[in-house]
């Protein structure tokens, strides 16, 4: 879902969201800027956060500029996401930027509240450097949200006395609307507090549980909307390849999708973050391999590759073949360990040897030899 539509939804729900309309080319976004007179705030809209930083949002002061803005942000492309439409709104007078979000803790099998008056674009370093400046209070989906849970997150967070009554608010119907849409997050970063003493949400996002779709119609044709949107996936789905696009510098391939989530989950514990999901299938043959290299290695985000394969009926000596032939024909920039096992694992591992491939014989090691090259490689 992307922010127009997370914050059509906020306003169905009684939230504070500024005026805006979307924006499909610079003169519209000129037309829309006219409209609402005076400063605007010209915005990306792409499934992902982050804009801010990638250069993907403007406060501009005049109708020329926002029309110059647009076309700037409609030539971008976010971590591979170009830039298909804006949403215009009137700019806020922002005072200070907090953090509101509630989301489904797994391990807790609770929902949880979460906030913080120190929101805003680094709420990651925040959480991650001063865990204590966001508060997390989980809830009891039997009772819901109450006041006194807000109340509760609130004071750990350091949310001033003034903007708690409206924050109550906000988030009580948050918590509402999640439920209703079958969300597992609803989020809003930053919910501001204007120099007029309003709080208003300037970004929105929501996710909804994949699982409810069906019974959430609206929803269901934004997340086929969502779904086109990455041009990765949508050439995945062209050649028959069962990928997903994720959000990390890892690429993974793998034959079988349990063995492929799994590997993502060992990229995670090694401290790295998956770039995609790719499973090639069984009998994975060198024009597949060749197909699902190509699409992993298009992603600009990936900084190294982990090709992940089980030899049952496949042959992992055929494996090694068939990527030897592909990588004489393909310029990889980037390090690409491989991890073989089952029949013929030694053979095929033997093939690899001298080559640009790093072979990888257990399952950590080869987890662990990836994300030490992401790393090196992001940093060169
Ligand atoms: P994100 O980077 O994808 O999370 O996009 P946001 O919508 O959160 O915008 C990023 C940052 O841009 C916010 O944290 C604000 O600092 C700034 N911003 C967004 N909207 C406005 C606005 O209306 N006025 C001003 N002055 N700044 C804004
Ligand atoms: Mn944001």
């Amino acid at each position: 879902m992307l922010e127009y539509q997370a914050k059509a939804l906020f306003a169905e729900a009684g939230l504070p969201v500024p005026r805006g309309e979307l924006a499909e080319d610079p003169q519209a976004a000129r037309r829309i800027a006219e409209s609402l007179g005076g400063r605007v705030v010209v915005k990306a809209q792409v499934p992902i956060g982050g804009r801010g930083k990638a250069g993907g949002i403007a406060v501009v002061e005049t109708p020329d500029d926002a029309e110059r803005e647009a076309a700037r942000i409609l030539g971008l492309e976010i971590r591979g996401y170009p830039v298909r439409r804006l949403l215009v709104e009137e700019a806020a007078d922002i005072q200070d930027e907090y953090y509101l979000g509630i989301t489904m803790d797994r391990s807790r099998q609770a929902p949880v509240l979460i906030l913080s008056a120190a929101g805003g674009v680094d709420i990651e370093e925040v959480a991650e450097q001063t865990p204590e400046r966001v508060a997390k209070v989980w809830l009891d989906p039997a009772i819901g949200l109450r006041p006194f849970h807000i109340r509760q997150a609130a004071y750990q967070a350091g949310i001033p006395n003034e903007a708690l009554r409206p924050i109550t608010q906000i988030a009580a119907a948050l918590y509402r609307l999640m439920k209703e849409h079958d969300a597992i997050l609803a989020e809003i970063n930053p919910c501001a507090r204007l120099a007029d003493g309003r709080i208003a949400a300037l970004d929105g996002k929501m996710e909804i549980d994949e699982n409810a779709v069906f019974r959430q119609e609206k929803l269901a044709s934004w997340k086929e909307d969502e779904d086109a949107e990455h041009p990765l996936e949508v050439e995945a789905k062209k050649r028959g390849l069962a990928y997903v696009k994720l959000d990390g510098e890892v690429g993974i391939i793998g034959n079988g999708a349990g063995l492929v989530m799994t590997t993502l989950d060992m990229i995670q514990r090694q401290g790295g973050r998956p770039a995609n999901f790719l499973d090639i299938g069984g009998g994975a043959q060198s024009d597949v391999v060749r197909s699902a290299l190509e699409i992993v290695l298009s992603d600009p985000g990936v900084r190294s590759a982990l090709i992940n394969v089980f030899g049952g009926i496949t042959r992992c000596d055929e494996v090694a073949k068939g990527l030897l032939a592909v990588l004489s024909e393909m310029d990889v920039k980037i390090p690409l360990v491989v991890r073989l096992a089952g029949t013929r694992a030694e053979e095929g591992r033997a093939l690899l040897e001298g080559s640009r491939l790093t072979a990888a014989e257990t399952f950590t090691e080869a987890a662990e030899k990836a994300v030490a090259a992401a790393r090196e490689g992001s940093r060169s």
